[in-house]
Parts: structure tokens; C-alpha cells; sequence
């Protein structure tokens, strides 16, 4: 820690002498004071110390960050190091006193589990303090992942769904915003360095859409990952095969270029597949509520989720079914009814990839 007790009264590391007895701001324990050439000053618990208020072990990236991170949002309002929350035992890295809201910064440098992210960010908000999540280095070599977005991504409004890194060699903060994920379930998103205060508030505008997907090569990948067994796509073919069907003869009306937030899973195109499939296992009619069950089992079978720890993804699915429907009903494949929904006629699935390049030849050359 860079803040420890002196008689009630908080001295920082860098002013601290090694004559001076300091103690633990949060469990009032004693403290020894480092100060070494690689490190910068700081306080450490003795070995035996058992301090119930959770704190990162220090590490010279997370010392220096926490001092750089307090400068940085300094223009934002009073930023203070360590505030101790004793009600909820946490210890925030940096605290904005901010008049609206305050704001508790974190600054993750070591693996942090998805229950402790919960459970901090619930801390916060029991507070009525706002939780900001920085990573360190550790984090930012990662690319982009579902671990990582459901833990610790957030939404700003001058840049979407969005994550925050913090250089420390470089005293910058690093946004990767707009998060997305192509229909095949790649993630994407903008990267942008954040020099100063300013220039997070001023934010990005969403970075242009990946390039329209290859049908061709896509039927073909997945060919191959079945006769390799890769188990996710096996999961979604033993449900195919039961309406008779292979994921690589698709048909042409369910394929999609759109792109999602980034908590479809495996991506839309394969929830469409799915979907696809299961609305024309034989009923002339298909009704609302059952579209709606269709449509979350499909969800689950691509490894789709409702939430992340800070952001909630409901309106995903729905819009997703939105846009299937209405392709099929525009296709002739579907005509609306009281109850919902009439098959007019099933689409065209090839037999596999082989047929569908054969039926395609055709049309192309
Ligand atoms: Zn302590």
C-alpha cells in the first residue's frame, strides 16, 4: 500500500521515515515501510498480518499505476490513494471524490476470479459508488475473450461496450471500444491511447465493420472441424442431424454478415443455423412462446449468455429473433397468423458441402 496510519493521521510512502511506527489504515495492524531501487516507497503488512480488507499484492506495475492513475483523473474531480471502505472491507486504488457519484478506481494488475469481480463490483454499488475497472499489462498482451468482457467490460457513452487498460511505461490509458462480435463469434472492437482526461471524455466513434463474411470458405472450415470432431460444432450437428441436416449445407436465406454485442457465443450465424432448423420440424404452425423457447435453447447450445458482471445483454436475443423472422417471412418461408407464425415451405438445406458448391457452381460460372 502507498498510504499508511500515523496517529489518525494518512502519510504517504514517498514522505515516510523508517523511524516512524505506521499502521494499516483498514485493520490498524502494524506495517513495515519498503523502499528499494526497482520499487517504488511503500507499506507492507508484517508476514503474519491477517488484514480482512482485500488488497492486490504490490507489484512495481500496480505501485506506479496507482500514482499515475491518480494523476491522470485528477481533472475529474478530488483523487485520493487507497480510500478504505470498512463497511464493505474493500480498499479502492484510487478514489474520485466526484459530486454526482464517486468513483472507486480499480486497478487489476494479478487474475482476479469472476466471483471476486462480482462481488467487489456489488460492494460498490451497495455504496453508491461507481465502480472503474483498469487492467494491467497482464491483461492487455490477452486477446480479446469472453473471460475478460464478462468480468470486466463496461458500458460508457462515448465508447459503447468497452474496456480499460492501463500502460504504466507509457503513463497511458488504453481503450479497446465498441466491443463486437462478427457472426462467426470472432470478437472486435477500436483501440485508442488516451493521453489525458480530455481525450476520454471526447470518447471514439465505433470502428468500421469487419469485411462481409466467406460462405464458401466458412462451409468448407466446418467440414473439416467435424471430421476433426471439434466437440462445439459436434454439439450443434447431433442437434442437426436429428431434422436431418448437415451445418455445412446450410441454407442460402439463413446466412447473415451482422454483427452482435459481444455475448453470442460461438456467433449468430450458427444460433440462426439452429434456429433454422427447429422451426420447420414439421408444425404448420408456430407460435410466439414457442419461438421464444426455440430461441433461448438455441442461444444456450451456441454458448450464449444474458449478462456480463457490468453490463446486462437481454435485448440481444430478441433482436436476433427480430431479424431471423422477418428474413424468413420476407423469403416466403413464413406468413404471420394470429398465433404467430405459418410455414409456407421449409427452405432448401443441401446435403452437405459438397452439394451446396455444386449447386452454386451453377450460379456462379
Ligand atoms: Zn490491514
Amino acid at each position: 500500500m502507498l498510504v499508511a496510519e500515523v496517529q489518525r493521521q494518512l502519510v504517504d510512502a514517498r514522505v515516510a521515515d523508517r523511524q516512524t511506527a505506521y499502521h494499516c489504515p483498514a485493520c490498524h495492524a502494524p506495517v513495515r515501510l519498503h523502499r528499494g531501487r526497482q520499487v517504488p516507497p511503500y507499506f507492507a503488512h508484517l508476514p503474519q498480518a491477517t488484514c480482512g480488507v482485500s488488497s492486490e499484492g504490490e507489484t512495481p506495475e500496480h505501485l506506479r499505476g496507482k500514482r499515475q492513475l491518480a494523476a491522470f483523473f485528477r481533472p475529474w474531480g478530488p483523487a485520493t490513494l487507497e480510500r478504505v471502505l470498512p463497511t464493505i472491507h474493500q480498499r479502492a486504488d484510487v478514489w474520485i471524490g466526484h459530486q454526482a457519484q464517486p468513483v472507486a478506481v480499480e486497478f487489476q494488475c494479478s487474475p482476479l476470479a469472476l466471483e471476486a469481480v462480482a462481488q467487489r463490483t456489488a460492494g460498490y454499488r451497495q455504496l453508491g459508488v461507481y465502480p472503474l475497472w483498469l487492467l494491467g499489462h497482464r491483461y492487455r498482451r490477452q486477446r480479446l475473450n469472453w473471460r475478460l468482457i464478462e468480468r470486466f467490460a463496461s458500458w460508457l457513452p462515448q465508447w459503447g461496450l468497452c474496456l480499460l487498460f492501463w500502460d504504466v511505461r507509457r503513463a497511458c490509458l488504453v481503450v479497446r471500444h465498441h466491443l463486437r462480435q462478427d457472426a462467426v463469434g470472432r470478437y472486435w472492437g477500436g483501440q485508442r491511447r488516451v493521453g489525458n482526461w480530455t481525450q476520454f471524455l471526447l470518447g471514439a466513434t465505433p470502428p468500421m465493420a469487419r469485411p462481409v463474411l466467406d460462405d464458401h470458405r466458412l462451409r468448407l472450415q466446418w467440414t473439416r472441424g467435424l471430421q476433426r470432431q471439434a466437440p462445439q460444432l459436434r454439439l450443434i450437428q447431433e442437434q442437426l442431424y436429428l431434422t436431418g441436416h448437415h451445418l455445412a449445407g446450410f441454407p442460402d436465406v439463413l446466412a447473415t454478415t451482422q454483427s452482435t454485442a459481444p455475448v453470442f457465443g460461438q456467433g449468430l450465424l450458427l444460433w440462426r443455423i439452429v434456429m433454422g432448423a427447429w422451426l420447420f420440424r414439421g408444425r404448420p404452425e408456430i407460435t410466439v412462446a414457442e419461438v421464444r423457447t426455440l430461441s433461448r435453447r438455441a442461444y444456450e447450445l451456441v454458448g450464449g449468455h444474458a449478462h456480463g458482471v457490468r453490463f446486462q445483454a437481454d435485448h440481444v436475443l430478441t433482436s436476433a429473433q427480430d431479424q431471423l423472422l422477418a428474413d424468413l417471412v420476407a423469403g416466403r418461408y413464413l406468413a404471420l397468423s394470429a398465433q404467430g407464425w405459418r410455414v409456407r415451405q421449409a427452405p432448401r438445406w443441401f446435403r452437405d458441402y459438397a452439394d451446396w458448391l455444386k449447386n452454386h457452381e451453377k450460379i456462379k460460372f
